[in-house]
């Protein structure tokens, strides 16, 4: 590709000198994941048992979950928890994850803002899943356990954690919603190549797969079904606990060192952002990005805008009702208070898999209902334009959650070319997209909608929140 002139020099001149790719050296890298709910005055509200209605206690969530990562949820004070060792090691294996300066994607959309992205995709994974993955399989080998049981959907949650549990020799069993299991056959051998074992769901292996396969024959499954069988397998089996992608509080604990490292590279450099936009399915990339950032914003020391983007498919924040409900579809998981569209709520078969969540992270629910963040949502031809758009100019190829950020910025980057303001602009760029080239097929040949539901659709779901 040829490279005009200008723009050259621009990257070569590096006026500031700030480096068009910022990596942090390893004695900079950060020290410790950094606990936002310390800052919170309105802490996030707590997991309630679904039987009781009371708070869940460690003890009752002890068969589930690891000691100390239940500990870690639980915990809303301590600010700092030290990043081990070994976990600081396998983040050595790939992080710091670069901060990239778009100076393509500033260049062709003719705009004055200051564009950067956090890149997670540089990890076999191919998404920052892997950074708590790792937490979570280290935290299960310190307790002396045998392996650890969960759900996937689109995989990439699979895919990070069956990595981590190969690195620390833990057994994992990943139940993978059937659809997936048979349309993503790579992201599966992937698990397989780590060691995991890959069920699809729902299976014959478990009981509440077999009452729902019994219930409804030939059902392609869900995240919900996915998730009751793989805690059904780690309660029933010694030596065994069940792990989480997202949505929880230990997650964006360990997401932070996303937000951590961006933001000591970007004060070595003396750069302020002015808007820091990431995707939101579960919440957890957009939960640690923020994190050091709501820390300032908290504490009264900085402001930042800080926008959450979600699909108008399925917009928990933007259109959902903030209230306790289930978190599985399957109703035995604790509830969660957080924005949500109904745990019965079924989105409409989007491309973006990791977006595709009935809730949100209680914490950044909290701080969205406190004014502390804002919520877009846009509809998917619309993040396939812009994941195209910076693919063709800044040479990565986006996963379509990622892409919802993409869209964002470039729409707050043209407002900029409207006022002349040099606003600089940060998004979290989560993963690539090469496991997702169906969905870019579909759009290349404009077979892709953007269904939005009606008020009535989720007005229907959103009755059935539980009530107490
Ligand atoms: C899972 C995933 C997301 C969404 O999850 P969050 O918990 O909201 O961060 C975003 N991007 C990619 C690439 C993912 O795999």
């Amino acid at each position: 590709m040829p490279v005009p002139k200008e723009r050259k020099a621009t990257i070569m001149a590096n006026q500031n000198n700030i480096p068009y790719k910022i990596y942090l050296e390893e004695s900079e890298m950060p020290k410790y994941w950094y606990n936002v709910r310390a800052d919170m005055k309105n802490k996030p509200a707590p997991l309630l048992n679904p039987g009781t209605h009371e708070p869940m206690t460690a003890q009752e969530l002890a068969g589930v979950f690891c000691d100390e990562l239940i500990a870690q949820e639980l915990d809303n004070d301590t600010r700092e928890y030290p990043i081990p060792r070994e976990i600081a090691d396998f983040y050595k294996m790939y992080r710091p994850s670069p901060l990239v300066r778009a100076y393509c994607l500033e260049e062709k959309l003719q705009t004055p803002a200051k564009i950067y992205y956090k890149f997670e995709g540089n990890n076999t994974s191919g998404s920052h899943k892997l950074n708590s993955a790792i937490a979570q399989a280290y935290y299960a080998k310190k307790q002396g356990l045998k392996g650890v049981t969960t759900e996937t959907g689109a995989g990439q949650w699979g895919t990070a954690l069956s990595m981590a549990c190969s690195y620390f020799d833990l057994d994992c069993k990943v139940f993978m919603v059937k659809v997936s299991y048979e349309q993503k056959p790579f992201r599966r051998e992937v698990m397989r190549t780590y060691g995991a074992s890959v069920t699809p769901s729902p299976s014959d292996t478990t009981e509440v797969g077999r009452k729902i396969l019994a219930e409804h024959p030939g059902t392609t499954g869900s995240l919900g079904c996915a998730i009751s069988e793989a805690v059904e397998v780690a309660v029933t089996n010694p030596g065994y606990r069940y792990v989480l992608g997202s949505v929880l509080n230990q997650v964006l604990l360990h997401q932070s060192v996303i937000g951590m490292e961006t933001k000591i590279a970007l004060d070595k450099y003396g750069v302020r952002p002015d808007i820091i936009i990431g995707c939101a399915g579960g919440g957890s990339n957009l939960g640690g990005l923020i994190a050091p950032f709501m820390g300032e914003k908290l504490r009264g020391e900085a402001d930042y805008r800080i926008i959450a983007v979600e699909p108008s498919s399925c917009p928990s924040f933007t259109r959902g009702v903030y209230a306790y409900d289930f978190c599985d579809t399957g109703m035995i998981c604790p509830l969660a208070k957080m924005y949500t569209l109904g745990s019965n709520f079924i989105p409409a078969p989007n491309h973006a898999g990791g977006l595709r969540y009935h809730g949100m992270s209680p914490i950044l629910s909290q701080l969205y209902d406190d004014g502390y963040m804002e919520a877009v949502s846009v509809p998917q031809t619309k993040v396939f334009e812009a994941a195209e758009q910076f693919a063709r100019v800044e040479g990565i190829l986006p996963a379509p959650e990622s892409s919802h950020a993409i869209r964002v910025a470039i729409d707050e980057a043209l407002k900029c070319k409207e006022t002349g303001e040099e606003k600089t602009i940060i998004f979290g760029l989560t993963g690539t997209g090469y496991f997702d080239m169906v969905a870019y097929e579909k759009y290349h040949e404009g077979k892709m909608d953007d269904y939005i539901p009606t008020d009535e659709e989720l007005a229907k779901f959103a009755a059935t929140l539980p009530k107490f």
